[in-house]
């Protein structure tokens, strides 16, 4: 699962990079704090940037392959944020994604500093074991730069990555560095079996439900917006059904909202009376296909989709999916962005203007590095979540229910008992955590956003990083 940093939302036709885009971002949000040039400076600039030359034998040739790895903040350790496999690996933009990751993990209180590293390869030109070859590569070159460590910088999947890669990289690490204690620490995104946590799969879907849940539980939102409080009943179109997309439909779905429409890149399907999320996804393995699904309209071009009638439209597949060509047309009041950049600069005010609130992808997808966060803090604990209390916890559950039974003279039925009764085991865990994570952060970002004059979301999100960021840097000290 990618631990991905949020792009910046830009057409084609920008004439800035990537890295010049997420500065221009900056620039406008830190009108808005209270901090010397200096400071803004600092915070802006990538403290320390590694590009790497190295050959690895592939068949009978020896290979050269181009990496990076980027940590854009120390004012936090460790460092933190993916590894991508892609051809389009280049430093701007691992600069770009790795200042991204200081302000996404800000914002959600994660402390650690914003990186992101990139092999230029793709993967599917080599064999597992040339992949495992580059990996181990990758990773001791990290380790000898001091690049890497539980407490200097921590990697996690992304595009083109996932557990298989970062086992590699735990094995690596732990192999150069014997009797390190805390080596599984090194990296996140593990498998369960080698130190991963329950619940990461799903935890960028989660968040994202639990983000945009938290809009609709706030009353002064839905009513600017003339929405009924609460998440039930709201009528939500998802675009992607991979990892973020699918979760995040599947938590809507599960909780009371009717996901009425759905996109995929073979085409959207739409029904006033709702989808059930599972059925689809059986029906796509089964034909290869959303479309066709019982009951629904068939939309042939898939962008369409997401200009039908819902309150809520989640665009979790790809960049700049809603832009100045459509943003005009489309209906849904809340706009939740699941995916990294799915909407242009020109979108963002055309729908402000329309007076939907764009929830920032920023914020919103936030949810893996999160995830990542509990699962480096289990490898430092080096003990299961909940292992030490559900079993204490069922024990006192049991003893307050008989108390209450024995008090009121009644029974709790199978199911109350098995509600009450139960102890929270490591996803219960988890959840909860994250959970509180995207409703406090919402909170923050919502309170700047009214409280310093700014009209977008967007910008309080940024504001919000940078006022944690610029504190710690000012907190402190510069070294003489
Ligand atoms: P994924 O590859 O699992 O899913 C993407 C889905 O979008 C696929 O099902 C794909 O078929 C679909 N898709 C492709 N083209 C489409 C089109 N034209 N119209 C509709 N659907 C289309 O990727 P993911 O991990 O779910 O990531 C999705 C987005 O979320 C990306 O922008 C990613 O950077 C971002 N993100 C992901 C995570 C994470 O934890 N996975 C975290 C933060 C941000």
């Amino acid at each position: 699962m990618a631990e991905t940093a949020t792009s910046t939302p830009g057409t084609k036709a920008q004439h800035y990079s990537f890295f010049q885009g997420v500065e221009r971002n900056f620039d406008k949000a830190s009108s808005f704090t209270r901090f010397e040039k200096g400071i803004l400076e600092q915070i802006k600039a990538c403290n320390s940037i590694l590009q790497l030359k190295f050959p690895v034998r592939i068949g009978e040739k020896i290979e050269v392959i181009e990496a990076y790895r980027v940590q854009h903040s120390h004012h936090k350790l460790p460092c933190k944020g993916g590894i991508r496999y892609s051809m389009d690996v280049n430093q701007d933009e691992v600069m770009a994604l790795a200042s991204l990751m200081t302000y996404k993990c800000a914002i959600v209180n994660v402390p650690f500093g914003g990186a992101k590293g990139g092999i230029k390869i793709n993967p599917k030109n080599y064999t597992p074991f040339e992949l495992e070859k580059i990996t181990r590569r990758y990773a001791s070159e990290l380790v000898k730069k001091n690049f890497i460590g539980p407490g200097i910088d921590v990697p996690a999947p992304d595009y083109g990555t996932g557990a298989r890669e970062m086992s590699w990289i735990a094995d690596t690490y732990a192999s150069l560095k014997p009797g390190e204690v805390d080596a599984l620490g090194c990296v996140t995104g593990k498998p369960i079996t080698q130190g991963g946590v329950r619940g990461r799969t799903e935890a960028t879907g989660l968040g994202v439900y639990y983000g945009v849940r938290e809009v609709c539980n706030t009353k002064e939102d839905m009513k600017k917006l003339g929405l009924e409080l609460g998440i039930e009943g709201k009528k939500v179109i998802v675009q992607g059904l991979g990892n973020v997309g699918f979760h995040a439909a599947k938590f809507f779905f599960d909780n009371g909202a009717i996901i009425v429409g759905l996109a995929e890149y073979e085409g959207g399907i739409y029904s006033e009376k709702g989808i059930d999320i599972y059925k689809v996804v059986e029906h796509r393995k089964a034909t290869g296909s959303i479309l066709d699904f019982p009951g629904v309209t068939n939309i042939k071009n898939s962008a369409d989709t997401l200009e039908q009638e819902c309150d809520i439209l989640i665009p979790a597949a790809l960049e700049n999916v809603i832009n100045a060509g459509n943003a005009a047309r489309i209906k849904a009041k809340i706009i939740g962005e699941g995916a990294n950049g799915p909407l242009t600069p020109d979108a963002d005010e055309i729908l402000h203007k329309k007076g939907a609130i764009v929830v920032p992808d920023m914020y919103l997808n936030a949810g893996g590095v999160t995830v990542s966060y509990f699962e480096w803090l289990k490898n430092l604990s080096h003990v299961r979540f909940g292992r030490m209390d559900k079993r204490f916890s069922e024990n006192q559950n049991s003893l307050i229910l008989q108390t209450v039974e024995g008090l009121t003279g009644k029974r709790a039925n199978d199911t109350e008992r098995t509600m009450i009764l139960h102890g929270p085991d490591e996803a219960d865990l988890v959840y909860s955590g994250l959970e509180d994570t995207m409703i406090g952060s919402y909170h923050e970002i919502r309170d700047i956003l009214n409280s310093r004059d700014i009209s977008d979301m967007r910008t309080a999100a940024f504001v919000c990083a940078i006022d944690k960021v610029g504190v710690s840097y000012e907190e402190l000290g510069i070294f003489p």
